[in-house]
């Protein structure tokens, strides 16, 4: 699924991938999101910092969507 990071630093699921912003990639998978937590990976590629509650939500997006 695609992150994006729109100008004003806010950090979006895009559900459409037709989001504008800059975007990141991760698998529906909850392996790699917990890799991605633990490497702070994605808030690298961002680069900006990313709270739990978006965490969360993407987690259960995961959830949702390989159950
Ligand atoms: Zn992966």
């Amino acid at each position: 699924m695609r992150i994006v990071k729109d100008k004003n630093k806010n950090i979006y699921i895009d559900k459409t991938g037709k989001l504008e912003g800059r975007g990141a990639y991760i698998c529906y998978n909850e392996d790699c999101l917990n890799r991605l937590i633990k490497t702070k990976k994605l808030e690298r590629v961002l680069g900006v910092k990313i709270n739990e509650e978006i965490y969360n939500e993407l987690r259960g997006v995961i959830i949702d969507k390989t159950n």
